[in-house]
């Protein structure tokens, strides 16, 4: 049998791509090496673009109960002065999901590779570590050492590399990754409170950006607290993970009887963004392609985005409705989406990461003139997070943003999330005062092969006599959206970012014409 991909690697994200490729019907198998997942959490933050991922593959109500809304941040400069707060946003909700979460990392990947058994096509092996990849005639073949040790080869048309930040695959091949300059030794320790512990805790996360240790403590989900302290020159990395040491660190907060270690690792945070990201048939996703230092919670987000980027569009190529060249979109959209975000993670890490006493105090001071320059004295952490900039995108105003995802209700009555009801589809979204029946009759027969979906937005509640395609929107964020790029239609792809957007029916038709020209070149 020939896949139409081989995933190799299902840490989050390509559990996630596995997932996806289930959701869009492709014939996927997923390898690991591994029998199990990594007991241990790394990311402990994602945001509301990772949620309206999991949800779209169904997962969300799963992992409820391991995730829990993002508490504010409070950077403590010297003399614990407080010098930045970064809030999340209130609701409405502009992507339907708070904007940040903290979540326990081995039970969501558990959750995440158990839904892929949800998916006919989708087939797992584990224990099964991928040896080489041949390339010849189109196709990928993948050479495997399964559980028993025997060895095997399959065949793909795409390979999925999401063998983690160490990726052999990559080193094979000997891709050079650029260095952002970013290169700091820290310790992560993972704690569970015990019962009744922790009340003298603070109640959100706090950056310490102390000179003597720069530190960070993070609330997680129930009982789970994190710290981590960057390692002094000429401390050993071993000698300060030992248990002594960690209770002598936290001792300033907790005493070492109410608390268990769950797990202590020293790393060095990097910022490496490859610069290839497709070998022939085989592309690179996750740490495979990239990693960020996690001062922005930023890391996994960003391999899952590059599994939202790719799925579809291999999906529709595979169905012969892109030219295989919309693949070329994948680095074009991702590799500057990485670099942006990587590089305000830096600068949040350099922040935090002083070490010199006189730039320290003039952070300080330019940072508490900041904060008072704001009433409020808040950022919300997502507003650092930006849209696309060129790839597959139109350029009228809004493409390459996110499209909104209001509450609305249908025509028969039930208020959801619209990704609920529409799936990982392009949505034509339209306006309420853009009311054009020959516009949509037009659209659904030059579109018919596509997986389109209309969102004709209307003022009162739809009932069952209405159009399928009818729904009121409950909380204002479409209609804000519009307004604010004063559009009233918007072709939003299926991973959500906006292709494009039109303000009549003539330019929303042309607007369809260019994307279907643009799948097809
Ligand atoms: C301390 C720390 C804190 C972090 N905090 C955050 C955070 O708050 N938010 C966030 O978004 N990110 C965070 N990150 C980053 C995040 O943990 C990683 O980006 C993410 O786990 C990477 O996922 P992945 O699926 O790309 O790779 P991995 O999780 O490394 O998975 C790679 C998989 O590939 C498999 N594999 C490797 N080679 C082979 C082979 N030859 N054959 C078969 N299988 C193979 C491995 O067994 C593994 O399961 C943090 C990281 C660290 C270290």
């Amino acid at each position: 049998m020939v896949y139409d991909l081989i995933i190799v690697g299902m840490g989050p994200v390509g559990a996630t791509a596995a997932n996806l490729a289930g959701l869009w019907g492709l014939n996927a198998l997923a390898l690991d090496k591994a029998e199990d997942i990594y007991e241990n959490p790394r990311a402990m933050g994602l945001d509301h673009e990772v949620m309206r991922s999991f949800d779209n593959i169904g997962l969300a109500d799963a992992i409820a109960s391991h995730v829990m809304p993002y508490r504010a941040s409070l950077y403590l400069g010297g003399n614990a002065r407080l010098i930045k707060r970064i809030e999340t946003a209130k609701p409405p909700y502009l992507l339907g999901w708070s904007p940040n979460y903290v979540f326990s990392q081995p039970p969501v990947e558990r959750a995440l590779r158990k839904r892929i058994d949800d998916f006919a096509t989708v087939k797992v092996e584990l224990g099964c570590e991928v040896l080489g990849i041949e390339q010849a005639h189109g196709l990928s073949k993948v050479q495997v050492r399964d559980r028993h040790g025997v060895e095997h080869t399959h065949s793909s048309h795409y390979v999925l590399a999401c063998d983690g930040g160490t990726s052999p695959i990559r080193t094979r091949l000997q891709l050079p990754m650029d260095d952002l300059a970013f290169n700091e030794p820290w310790l992560v320790v993972d704690v569970m409170l015990k019962d009744g512990a922790g009340e003298q805790l603070p109640s959100t996360n706090v950056q310490y950006c102390e000179v003597e240790r720069p530190c960070t403590f993070v609330v997680g989900p129930g009982r789970h607290r994190r710290w981590e302290f960057m390692i002094n020159p000429g401390e050993s990395p071993a000698e300060i993970a030992r248990p002594e040491s960690i209770q002598r660190l936290i001792s300033r907060w907790l005493p070492a009887d109410s608390y268990t270690i769950w797990r202590a690792s020293s790393y060095r945070f990097h910022a490496l963004i490859l610069q290839r990201w497709r070998h022939e048939q085989t592309f690179f996703l996750g740490d495979a392609a990239h990693m960020t230092p996690p001062f922005l919670a930023q890391g996994m987000c960003q391999g899952i985005r590059d599994a939202m980027n790719l799925i579809w569009k291999i999906a529709l190529v595979r169905r012969q409705l892109a030219q295989p060249a919309l693949l070329d979109s994948y680095q074009r959209e991702r590799a500057p989406h990485v670099r942006r975000t990587t590089e305000v993670a830096k600068t949040f890490g350099q922040t935090i990461c002083e070490r010199d006493v006189q730039r320290a105090a003039e952070r300080d001071a330019r940072l508490e003139q900041q904060l008072l320059a704001r009433p409020d004295g808040i950022m919300t952490r997502q507003a650092l997070i930006p849209g696309l900039d060129s790839g597959f995108i139109d350029t009228s105003p809004g493409a390459g943003e996110l499209l909104p995802q209001p509450r609305v209700r249908n025509h028969s009555g039930a208020t959801e999330l619209l990704d609920r009801f529409t799936g990982q589809s392009l949505r034509l979204v339209l306006a309420a005062d853009l009311v054009d029946p020959d516009l949509l009759e037009h659209v659904r027969g030059v579109c018919a092969q596509l997986p389109l979906r209309i969102v004709q937005l209307v003022e009162a509640a739809p009932s069952v006599s209405d159009s399928a395609d009818d729904y009121q929107e409950q909380d204002g964020v479409m209609a804000a959206w519009m307004h604010q790029y004063d559009c009233k239609a918007v072709l939003a792809r299926p991973d959500h970012y906006v292709y494009g957007t039109a303000v009549s029916s003539v330019q929303t038709l042309a607007l369809v014409h260019r994307l279907l020209a643009a799948l097809d070149s």
